[in-house]
């Protein structure tokens, strides 16, 4: 099926000039088109200008009027914790009175009563609770997102998780990238260095067995998997395929970065807490820095230094981490937002850190996350003929027409 998106008002097409991603001044750069139109063919772009040329005017295709409306890639939300059951709600309402971890944590509360919840649902019901966030989460314009594991914590139940998110990707028109994240928590069951050889030597044999994930993370934080940890279970992760990704520097600065770099992570994510030296191992490491506004916005936590980032040209993405205890929200054009007040990015270093920069973060970024021929036709057209509107017309969605491989699905 051939589709055109015909004289667009504006086409953000976020082109990479053969470049992985963009970071330093680059990072502003959109490549932005007016008045033009797009060609899709067979799911991916075929051809992006002004006038359509002739030999394409004789195909038989769908015409989408885009008059006075801006199309941009798609959103990537490169880190997500989409898959869990349970409420939170409560908890979240005693923290803000005041309680602290401890209280929530006797009442009940905090991440173990997420596991519990996720432990006792079924497939069935994981993957129900999924998808409404999921097409939640594309309404706002995402057509490509990552979901963890880590509410199992047991080697079944993270299998269950995993089979959740494979099983949700083959039957949605989204692409959805899977981590294995058992190292997210110790359970309460059994002592850490018990917990520790699960991971190493049943989960992550099963899982690269059965390819149930594209990549391996930890939680690399004080009182949670250290350095020495997180290095072992990358190590074995790699042994069997997997591709690191971490969690680190949320809290404390004890060394993540370096291992990530180490072992050859894709991203490092949070990043709230960062020396002068994390900075500087991540200059030219080539790896995306993730970071999450929202997760401070929620827990009233320091924002990560995405700008003081930017200007030491690392590569910087913007993703929701989505999940029940510290961002409740899969709405990445919020995300969006706060980084524009909050972490003083500028419009363009927002729209490629959810989009070619996120892309890179799963390394995709040859294949989506930027409009150019032969990439992926994953596109929104929003109702507005000003990309800017996107960022100053903030707490409502533009979003007016989602497309993944060249099909309307929202
Ligand atoms: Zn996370």
């Amino acid at each position: 099926m051939s589709l055109l998106i015909e004289n667009a008002s504006q086409i953000v097409t976020c082109h990479t000039k053969g470049r992985k991603f963009k970071a330093g001044k680059y990072q502003s750069e959109i490549g932005m088109l007016r008045n033009s139109s797009v060609y899709t063919e067979g799911g991916r772009i075929r051809w992006i200008g002004k006038k359509l040329p002739a030999s394409l005017k004789k195909k038989k295709m769908q015409v989408i009027d885009a008059h006075g409306k801006c199309v941009l890639p798609g959103f990537i939300d490169s880190h997500t914790h989409l898959v869990f059951a349970g409420s939170r709600a409560d908890e979240f309402s005693m923290r803000i009175k005041g309680s602290t971890y401890e209280q929530i944590a006797k009442a009940g509360g905090g991440i173990i009563s997420t596991v519990k919840a996720t432990r006792k649902s079924s497939k069935e019901d994981l993957a129900e609770l999924a998808l409404k966030r999921i097409i939640s989460s594309v309404s706002f314009g995402v057509t490509t997102i990552e979901a963890k594991s880590g509410y199992g914590l047991s080697t079944a139940s993270e299998l269950k998780m995993l089979e959740v998110i494979n099983e949700l990707n083959r039957e949605l028109p989204i692409d959805i990238y899977a981590t294995f994240l058992g190292a997210h928590a110790y359970p309460k069951d059994k002592t850490k260095s018990e917990y520790l050889e699960e991971i190493l030597y049943e989960m992550i044999p099963q899982i690269a067995k059965r390819d149930l994930a594209t990549f391996i993370d930890v939680f690399c934080e004080k009182n949670y998997f250290s350095v020495g940890d997180t290095k072992k279970i990358f190590m074995q992760g790699i042994k069997f395929g997997l591709v690191p990704k971490l969690h680190t520097n949320q809290f404390n600065s004890i060394g993540g970065i370096q291992a990530a770099i180490g072992c050859g992570a894709i991203s490092v994510d949070h990043l709230e807490v960062m020396k002068p030296s994390d900075i500087k191992a991540l200059v030219n490491s080539g790896i995306i820095a993730v970071v999450f506004p929202s997760v401070s916005y929620f827990l009233d936590i320091p924002y990560a230094p995405a700008r003081k980032m930017i200007e030491s040209k690392i590569p910087v993405a913007i993703a929701t981490d989505f999940n029940p205890g510290s961002a409740m929200s899969e709405n990445i054009q919020l995300s969006m937002s706060m980084a524009i007040h909050l972490l003083k990015m500028n419009v363009e270093e927002v729209i490629n850190a959810v989009t070619i920069n996120a892309a890179a973060a799963l390394g995709i970024s040859h294949n989506t996350g930027s409009l150019e021929a032969g990439k992926q036709a994953d596109m929104v057209i929003f109702d507005t003929p000003n990309y800017n509107d996107l960022l100053y017309h903030f707490g409502v969605n533009q979003a007016e027409i989602v497309l993944k491989n060249g099909q309307v699905i929202f």
